[in-house]
């Protein structure tokens, strides 16, 4: 099976702007960014969706949103932030390896187009 592009960045075959990396995640700048800030949490395992995420991923799960409250305190969010996970063709999914947004550095409309 082929590698997802986010794969091939954690693999550094393809390069990306990392803001942080760990046993079970990374953190990277969008290429294609939403807002002054707009980064990526990324887990290394490879869950397609959030949809198709197990029960087993529940601590995982967790990691991503903590690793992405302490991204948003890193890059000095305190104005507030926003947090997304695009699911499926309808939810905008456009990488199907999971992963979470984080955004923010102005202010955020709702709700969202
Ligand atoms: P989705 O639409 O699946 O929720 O989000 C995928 C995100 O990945 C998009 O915001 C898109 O800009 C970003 N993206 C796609 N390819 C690359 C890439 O090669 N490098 C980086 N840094 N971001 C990417």
């Amino acid at each position: 099976m082929g590698q997802t592009i986010f794969q091939n960045i954690m693999n550094r075959k393809i390069p990306a702007d990392f803001l942080y990396e760990d046993e079970h995640c990374i953190v990277i700048r969008d290429i294609n960014a939403q807002a002054p800030t707009h980064c990526l949490i990324i887990p290394k395992k490879l869950i397609s969706r959030i949809g198709d995420a197990a029960e087993e991923d529940q601590n995982l799960l967790g990691h991503l949103l903590l690793t992405a409250k302490k991204m948003a305190k890193k890059l000095k969010l305190e104005a507030g932030f926003r947090i997304i996970i695009n699911n499926g063709k309808d939810g905008g999914e456009t990488v199907p390896h999971l992963h979470v947004h984080l955004l923010g550095g102005r202010s955020l409309i709702w709700p969202p187009g």
